[in-house]
């Protein structure tokens, strides 16, 4: 293909070249293993002096194409495929990190992600620092020279889509010698290439707006070849955290339609968060595309003018108990929107963060995460925006 080719393009187009027998949709090659024409080229195969697929923990032609096409779209070098988003992040941190190196990561990410960095890797001699998502002052002052070797980032922040500014937090830690990964996965590179802004790593949930339909799982990182090739991708040879090729062609095919998706799904959220914002049951909406939201200024440019499908809101009510019921009433009153945790589906999803996603934290790394009892996120998919209200209206009409 030519040079130069816009990332919309490259979402329909880039992958490995075509087999013998040209066909036009990518192939699926689900096989665990390669035949070698004789043992010479196959220890040469293995000893990585010559390129060649040997067997399928390595590397796959299909995984391959879904790592040239990402790659291509976040405008890295290299791409490296995971069974999952959190197969993603355990990758970065166990495939870069040692015993005795500090993490500072914000307080506000992925109930998950919280807890591999504050308690998973605790335990293999890996401190993790939580400060604010948006306070640059608190990451700066967490920085400990020499032993600080990762900062890391998700914005916006899943789910009260707090946003951080990728380009300071990128010069601080490149200051400190350490490396910045962001997880990229609310906004997919069809919205934000955090790569563009400065950060080392790009970590996605594939499992989420990339394969768009809820059906596999996937995740993956991108970064530059020293990074993601030499020292992740000799790590993931041995770690096993690879991505299965059916999985990986589901997703190489839902990506061809990222950005009509990413672009729709975007614009019914911002209708859906303008009417929430309008609702007397509403007390607060968070959505980066509301002039309300704190970073406003700073999402619009570094999503492409974009807020993202994902929003949040909190029903009215007094205490901790009440908000939790009248969040449940909503929720269940949805009979379009489905009640489920995933994210970044063309179906619209409603969850409860502080019972599902947030729920194995404690109290207090949920207060800290400011996710209250009357919390709601809404996964904004393809369907009739005023259906969407009128499923939300019903419950919301009750409190
Ligand atoms: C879902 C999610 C993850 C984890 O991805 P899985 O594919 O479920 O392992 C990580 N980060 C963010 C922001 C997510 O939404």
């Amino acid at each position: 293909m030519p040079e130069g080719l816009h990332p919309q393009t490259l979402a329909v187009r880039q992958a490995i070249a075509r087999s013998q027998y040209g066909e036009h949709s990518e192939a699926l090659f689900l096989t665990s293993s390669y035949v070698q024409p004789d043992a010479a080229t196959s220890a040469r195969r293995f000893a990585n002096e010559e390129p060649g697929y040997t067997y399928s923990r390595t590397s796959n032609p299909t995984v391959t194409s879904f790592e040239q096409r990402l790659a291509g779209l976040e405008g890295t070098e290299c791409a490296i495929g995971t069974a999952t988003g959190m197969a993603a992040i355990s990758l970065v941190v166990y495939g870069l990190l040692k015993s005795g190196d500090h993490v500072i990561a914000s307080r506000s990410m992925f109930g998950s992600t919280i807890k591999l960095l504050g308690s998973e890797l605790a335990r293999f001699g890996v401190e993790t620092t939580f400060v604010s998502q948006t306070d640059l002052q608190e990451w700066k002052a967490a920085i400990r020279p020499g032993t600080t070797k990762l900062l890391f980032a998700e914005t916006p922040t899943n789910p009260l889509t707090d946003v951080c500014d990728i380009h300071a937090l990128a010069n601080l830690a490149h200051n400190a010698g350490a490396w910045l990964a962001v997880d990229n996965s609310f906004l997919t590179p069809a919205l934000q290439r955090a790569a563009g802004f400065g950060a080392d790593l790009v970590i996605h949930s594939g499992t989420k707006f990339l394969e768009g339909q809820g059906r596999v799982m996937a995740g993956a990182v991108c970064g530059p070849s020293t990074l993601v090739q030499d020292k992740l991708g000799a790590f993931i040879r041995s770690a096993g955290f690879n991505l299965s090729p059916f999985n990986a062609w589901v997703v190489l095919k839902g990506m061809e339609t990222l950005f009509i998706r990413m672009r729709e799904q975007s614009r019914n959220a911002m209708e859906l968060a303008q009417w929430l914002q309008a609702h007397p049951s509403v007390s607060r909406v968070y959505y980066p595309g509301l002039d309300s939201h704190a970073q406003h200024a700073l999402a619009m440019q570094q999503q492409g003018g974009f807020g993202g499908a994902v929003l949040s809101f909190d029903v009215r009510g007094d205490s901790p108990e009440q908000l939790r019921a009248n969040a449940f009433a909503v929720v269940d009153h949805c009979r379009v929107a489905s009640k489920t945790t995933n994210l970044g589906d063309t179906k619209t999803t409603v969850s409860h963060p502080a019972t599902t996603s947030h729920g194995r934290l404690s109290e207090e790394q949920r207060q800290a995460a400011g996710v209250g009892q009357g919390l709601i996120r809404v996964s904004v998919g393809l369907e009739y925006p005023k259906d969407i209200q009128d499923d939300l209206a019903r419950g919301l009409a009750c409190l």
